[in-house]
């Protein structure tokens, strides 16, 4: 048993509980709980700190996170001498069979990078994505030659940079990670949730880094057996097309198979792209570039097959849709799937672009809502320019989802790297912080709501409220203690609260 004193916990008067096992025993004052310890047991002493449920993000992408972290990470670099010190020092601590970095600014050539090594090949990629530096080895590799010519793409052969659809003869050289490496990512993507107060996840990985579905499944199946996860993973479904998940459902998969440690999800389906490079799909042409109005990503055929399909082994769908078109084409599909009162939350990744007429049919069918207020920092600067005035009126609805059905939080990370903290101060505030702007104040949440969307909310979503999302006697011990009780903060100022124990089923995964 490990006793927890001297602390704050959130909605309640008591200042300390016990953990038996992975359970919170017993919540009560330090004197009660005082009582309940032999000599043998553990006493933490939280000095006054505030203790909150776990934090739940309901969308993410566990794999790509790991991945993005595992890479060498140059955008904070200020000068070539930084990037290449950077580099070196990540060759000399990981045994990768490429280097591969991502985001420095300015120009680099191929002899700096062939001064770290002619053995291994090295890539980065320039912040802006369209072009990469390349060392001879990389070179020699990819079978370029000062000869290599490509469509669309360019390549510099003597200072090894190389451009747009060039960098696919890179791309294609690369090894396919191995399952360690896999596991590797899995492992520092939970890492840093945990670093933020993160306990469970709704993950979607099965078509990201090597798109085979069985063998993501097989490797989260054998960490989770393993007890090596740190988070609890809820798996969000994606599948390259029906066969592939009438395969899944074959082999006896479907939502809910699986333990507290990885468990099978909703289906994942993703119908358009992005509101800032434009690719959402909107009704009428985007407000800043008249000539496009996005579009869709799937048929209106595929989104019903694969709805229906789902509905039949009793999963629920969750569509990533963002611009209005796209929702419409959703909605269309879900007024006659989705049974009465919706019971196997079926439901919309991100809820941005949205009419009310869209929100009226949202809130009547009680779909389940997955936000990212994280996603407010930057929109907030652009959504009114993209989608016009009128539209943007009614686009973020938060509060108005919130009061009518079940909204549950996240950041899609690593679009956005996971913060809680920043998404509750964000869903609270609409302000921008880095990029100016802000959204509608009427669609604020309080604080307590915006918790809720990061605990319970999550948890509910995920339908393991009975035993996570509160800090309760009988619930599984899954807990954040932070610096400073955030209630007592200014809302402006709720991100600046440091994580300073992540605990998830009664076992430390982070501490500072
Ligand atoms: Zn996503």
């Amino acid at each position: 048993m490990k006793g927890y004193l001297n602390c704050k916990i959130y909605n309640s008067d008591a200042t300390a509980f016990l953990v038996k096992g992975n359970i919170i025993e017993k919540i009560g004052t330090d004197e009660q709980i005082q009582k309940e310890l032999s000599e043998l047991d553990e006493c933490i002493d939280l000095n006054g700190m505030f203790v909150l449920p776990g934090f739940i993000d309901s969308h993410m992408h566990l794999l790509n996170l790991g991945q993005y972290l595992n890479n060498v990470m140059l955008s904070e670099c200020s000068t070539t001498e930084e990037v290449l010190e950077k580099v070196k020092n990540h060759m000399e601590s990981h045994d990768s069979a490429w280097i591969v970095g991502r985001g420095y600014h300015g120009d680099l050539n191929k002899q700096q990078l062939d001064a770290i090594s002619t053995e291994k090949p090295i890539a980065l990629t320039r912040v802006c994505g369209h072009v990469m530096t390349v060392n001879s080895k990389a070179l020699e590799l990819a079978g370029i030659t000062e000869d290599t010519a490509v469509d669309g793409g360019q390549i510099l052969f003597d200072s090894g940079r190389v451009e747009e659809n060039a960098i696919y003869l890179i791309h294609e050289k690369m090894p396919e990670p191995d399952d360690d490496t896999l596991k590797e990512y899995i492992r520092i993507g939970a890492q840093y949730c945990n670093a933020h107060g993160i306990t469970t996840i709704g993950s979607d990985d099965f078509l990201s880094i090597v798109k085979d579905p069985k063998r993501i499944l097989n490797i989260f199946e054998q960490m989770s057996y393993q007890e090596k996860l740190t988070v609890r993973v809820n798996e969000q479904c994606e599948f390259e097309n029906i066969n592939q998940f009438a395969e899944f459902l074959d082999d006896g998969y479907t939502m809910d198979v699986g333990n507290d440690f990885f468990r099978i999800g909703p289906l994942k389906l993703i119908t358009d792209g992005s509101l800032g490079a434009r690719t959402a799909a909107m009704v009428n042409p985007y407000h800043d570039d008249p000539s496009t109005k996005g579009g869709m990503t799937m048929s209106d055929e595929d989104i019903e097959m694969f709805v229906k399909l789902a509905n039949k082994f009793n999963m629920s769908t969750i569509c990533h849709a963002i611009g209005d078109e796209a929702v419409d084409k959703v909605l269309a599909v879900f007024q006659d799937t989705v049974l009465e009162g919706n019971p196997l939350h079926h439901g919309l990744v991100h809820c941005q672009i949205m009419r009310q007429s869209q929100i009226d049919q949202v809130l009547k069918q009680k779909l389940s809502c997955y936000i990212q207020s994280q996603f407010i920092d930057y929109d907030a600067s652009i959504y009114k320019e993209r989608v016009g005035s009128v539209l943007a009126k009614t686009s973020y609805p938060f509060k108005t989802l919130y009061e009518g059905t079940l909204v549950s939080n996240g950041s899609d990370s690593p679009v956005e790297l996971n913060d809680p903290l920043l998404g509750i101060q964000l869903a609270c505030t609409r302000k921008s912080i880095h990029f100016g702007g802000e959204m509608s104040q009427k669609e604020c949440l309080d604080l307590d709501q915006a918790i809720a969307t990061f605990t319970q909310n999550g948890a509910k979503q995920l339908f393991m409220d009975d035993r996570l999302g509160y800090i309760k006697e009988g619930y599984i011990a899954d807990f954040v203690v932070l610096e400073e009780d955030i209630t007592e903060k200014d809302l402006s100022d709720v991100a600046n609260t440091r994580v300073m124990m992540t605990v998830m089923d009664g076992k430390v995964v982070f501490e500072r």
